[in-house]
């Protein structure tokens, strides 16, 4: 039976859970974390220590946390090695009670620490943390373990003599698990998703996640994972990627982060190819540069919640967040007046305070790399900003929800990926629709998410045509973001990754290797065929 997806909890004033997380945040707020790497299940510590700070309010240091060097990441995989054979001899069942018992750990005890981590540690509001840290992680874990089960129910058909079945079995050697920040469910499920399907992992999250990637880790162990099947390093990128990617027994790349870094990753492996002992699986889910396409036919107050809510949410730090927007001349100026009017009552601040919508930006590099982009559109006679524009550093890493109207479709912020609270905006006359559609496809390098509010049926199927290369995950009055495991499988193609779907049995398939099994009942005994006669 399909699992259902973990209920969203409200977090109204006076509600039980947002009294519960309020206490998880003072608690947060009251300690600072001593972070260790944890290889083996064994706590590991150094003298090389680093900060995980509030980017909301950066003076304040929720935690420190252990670096390693060469030493640590050849030690993770000699761990993993080691503990392959006795793992991989569990059936599918005993591994899967472990990833259930950790969903119902990250449901219940575990909900509210996730929470207020991924709130604090990466500035999410109370929602999208708890749409990430709690639920998407809890259904990665469930829904998985579902398609592992059914994956495994997938037999060739036997003849009349014989029986065929297929085994399948994990990757020989270890798989590398590399995670973005600005998903904590992400992070649990790149390691955990190969790691259910009987292989070892050396995981490297990302320095900004470091607070929620230990909770998951902790959480992981309570839940009876034995040692050394996830180890989880805490190094700088290329460190670990040298020697890991150079491993004889290096098997597969679960990777979610930049194209640049991807393609990076893919070039070392190619480079390293002859000293392999297999191919190994390469998966990454990268970049996106996300439309919202409004069709004359559409409702401006959806148009003007799709573009907010799609754009603005967790500072448009998603891979879906909608990015540019296509919108027709005949709707443009009522869209432009309610997106004004929307994003004047819409509150930024620290995340601590409930009625805020938007909150800081991860860091001073991400920051400084989304204001360049702003400073050049004050520059520019392409485009122009209609909202927000102003930003501030000096307590907490802020960016207004910036809008900015393009005259050229063809202007930098329509093409690249910000990864900020930024929305550049191009429109387009009613009856060049058509073109508009090829204007979409070939604008970015990018395919990973989009979508079009319309009412009329006739260009919504156009749409779905003309941009099934678009997007691998395409919304029909719907904003683009928001994926729910199990119910959009997750990924796109082109630069935005390898479209293996993140949470569904197609992601499952490529961390085991299959073996075919025939058995003859009846065996012959002599050479000659019939028709030798
Ligand atoms: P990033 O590429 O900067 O970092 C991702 C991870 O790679 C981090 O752990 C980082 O430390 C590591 N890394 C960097 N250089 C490395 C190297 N040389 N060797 C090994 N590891 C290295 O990405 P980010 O800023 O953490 O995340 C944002 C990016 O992730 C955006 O581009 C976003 O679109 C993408 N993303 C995509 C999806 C998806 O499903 N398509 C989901 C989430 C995020």
């Amino acid at each position: 039976m399909l699992p259902i997806n973990e209920p969203v909890l409200n977090y109204a004033p006076q509600s039980k859970e947002r009294l519960a997380l309020e206490n998880a945040l003072a608690d947060c707020l009251n300690t600072v974390k001593n972070i260790p790497m944890y290889i083996g299940n064994e706590p590991i510590e150094t003298e090389v220590l680093g900060k995980v700070v509030r980017p909301d309010k950066h003076e304040t240091v929720l935690a420190q946390y252990h670096i390693g060097t060469e030493d640590e990441v050849h030690l993770a995989i000699r761990s993993a090695l080691n503990a392959r054979e006795l793992w991989r001899s569990l059936s599918t069942d005993e591994r899967a009670r472990i990833f259930l018992k950790a969903a119902d750990l990250a449901a219940g005890p575990y909900r509210m620490k996730l929470n207020a981590a991924t709130m604090l540690g990466q500035s999410k509001n109370a929602y999208q943390a708890e749409i990430d840290a709690a639920c998407e992680l809890v259904d990665f874990f469930r829904f998985n373990v579902h398609f592992m089960r059914e994956m495994e129910l997938i037999q060739p058909i036997s003849g009349a003599n014989m029986l065929n079945s297929m085994d399948y079995r994990p990757l020989e050697g270890f798989v590398l698990a590399i995670t973005p920040f600005n998903f904590t469910a992400i992070a649990g499920n790149l390691p955990a998703a190969p790691a259910m399907l009987g292989n070892v992992v050396v995981w490297k999250p990302s320095e900004t996640q470091l607070l929620s990637a230990s909770i998951v880790m902790e959480l992981l162990i309570e839940a009876g994972l034995p040692a050394g099947v996830i180890n989880m390093v805490i190094a700088d990128g290329p460190t670990v990627s040298e020697i890991a990617l150079a491993h004889p027994e290096f098997s597969g790349l679960h990777f979610t982060g930049s194209t640049k870094v991807f393609k990076h990753l893919w070039q070392k492996i190619a480079s390293n190819i002859d000293i392999y002992k297999n191919f190994p699986r390469i998966v990454g889910e990268t970049g996106g540069k996300d439309f919202v396409l409004a069709h004359g036919s559409a409702n401006v107050s959806e148009v003007v919640t799709a573009l907010v809510r799609g754009a603005f949410e967790y500072q448009g730090q998603k891979c879906s967040a909608a990015s540019r927007a296509y919108l027709p001349a005949s709707l443009w100026q009522q869209i432009k007046e309610q997106l004004l009017s929307t994003l004047a009552q819409i509150k930024m601040g620290e995340v601590t305070d409930f009625s805020n919508f938007v909150n800081a930006v991860i860091d001073e590099k991400a920051f400084d790399r989304i204001t360049a982009y702003i400073d050049r559109v004050k520059d520019s006679n392409l485009a122009s900003i209609i909202a927000g524009g102003n930003y501030d550093k000096s307590k907490g890493y802020f960016i207004e929800p910036t809008v900015i109207h393009a005259i050229d479709p063809m202007y930098e912020t329509m093409q690249e990926e910000l990864f900020g609270p930024v929305l550049t905006v191009y429109v387009y006359s009613d009856e060049y629709f058509e073109d508009v559609l090829s204007l979409i496809d070939q604008t970015s390098a990018y395919a990973l998410t989009g979508c079009i509010l319309a009412n009329d049926r006739y260009a919504i199927s156009l749409a779905n045509k003309r941009l099934v290369n678009a997007a691998g995950n395409f919304y029909i009055n719907d904003k683009p973001t928001g994926a729910v495991v199990g119910q959009q499988p997750f990924g796109g193609a082109r630069m935005s990754g390898t479209n293996d779907k993140s949470g569904s049995m197609l992601n499952l398939l490529r961390w085991v290797n299959t073996r075919t099994v025939k058995e003859t009942f009846v065996t012959p005994r002599d050479y000659k065929y019939p028709f030798l006669g």
